[in-house]
């Protein structure tokens, strides 16, 4: 996924997690990421720019393909973050400047860490007539591994386990005695959970994490209070559990971490500490530098926007 950005000035994210248990939600707004290709981006709000590590949160379709519609998103770089790819439909092919050529379906999991540089594409492979619904992630990368070599992991299964009387797949982290596969460097959480029947989701969760879920479909109670779709719910730190009854056939994404104690700089599809950093990863990306080329992908890459070596609070 590659933010189109507007903007030409950095956003300063860290800071912001409420130190105890809180029900406050925002809408996702919709963006474009590629030509005809709208998302809803549930984080980044101004109010929390990060939850734990997380800093950026798409949900893209339901939404059906036509025929000779490409839905790509063109070889763009990342630096500084892990991008997280999530399907509930359809299936997409990844490719990156390590030579990787990997293609997603529901249940798997797409792990790229940047670290210094990195550039992919994401192709829609879904045939037309075919939907395609996603979540795709990042997680800032800490000041230990920010600077490493770039990577990128394929989970073709990961740990499920009861969750009251939902469904929980675990992309990140732990729960109960389940570990994902996926490497991460900050202690985080992130949470496929889904009931049939109407039901009761229950679960334990980590009070030194702050947590947020986005609903894809369903609704949810919390606190007493209804969680619909198209929003962020943030739920703040200090929670034991999560105990929320659900209605038939909710599905939700839950994520959290602890605190990431680190102030980021987010600007385009860079995770930095500085507007230096930045004007440098642009530079290098525009001039061929660094990101190394995406292979095999049949089509232009993406120009960076202007950047203005500011940012905004
Ligand atoms: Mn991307």
């Amino acid at each position: 996924m590659s933010e189109r950005t507007g903007r030409s000035d950095a956003l300063l994210c860290g800071d912001d997690a409420a130190a105890a248990p809180c029900f406050e939600s925002y809408p996702s707004r919709s963006t474009e990421i590629g030509p005809g290709f709208r998302v809803r981006r549930a984080l980044p709000v101004r109010e929390h720019r990060l939850v734990g590590p997380w800093c950026f949160l798409d949900e893209m379709g339901p939404v059906t393909i036509a025929a000779g519609t490409g839905l790509d998103v063109p070889p763009h770089p990342h630096m500084g973050l892990q991008t997280v790819t999530w399907l509930l439909e359809g299936e997409l092919l990844h490719r990156d400047s390590l030579g990787s050529e990997q293609p997603i379906r529901p249940g798997q999991l797409n792990l790229m860490t940047a670290g210094r540089g990195v550039a992919h594409s994401e192709e829609v492979v879904t045939p037309a007539g075919g939907t395609l619904r996603g979540l795709q992630l990042w997680i800032a990368q800490p000041e230990s591994t920010r600077h490493g070599a770039p990577a990128f992991a394929h989970h073709a299964a990961l740990p499920e386990l009861p969750a009251g009387d939902a469904i929980a797949t675990l992309l990140v982290g732990r729960l109960v005695a389940a570990e994902s596969p996926a490497a991460v460097a900050s202690p985080a959480l992130g949470a496929d959970l889904r009931v049939g029947r109407a039901g009761r989701l229950s679960l334990p969760l980590d009070p030194g994490f702050e947590h947020a879920l986005v609903v894809v479909s369903g609704s949810l109670e919390i606190d007493g209070r209804r969680a619909e779709p198209g929003a962020l719910h943030y739920l703040g730190r200090g929670r034991e559990r999560l105990e929320a009854p659900a209605g038939a056939g909710t599905r939700l994404l839950l994520v959290g971490g602890a605190p990431f104690g680190e102030r980021v700089l987010m600007w385009w599809n860079f995770v930095a500490r500085t507007p230096g950093e930045i004007a440098a990863a642009r530079e290098d990306w525009q001039a061929g530098r660094r990101f190394g080329p995406v292979s095999g992908y049949p089509g232009a890459r993406l120009a960076a926007p202007a950047f203005t070596d500011r940012f905004r609070r």
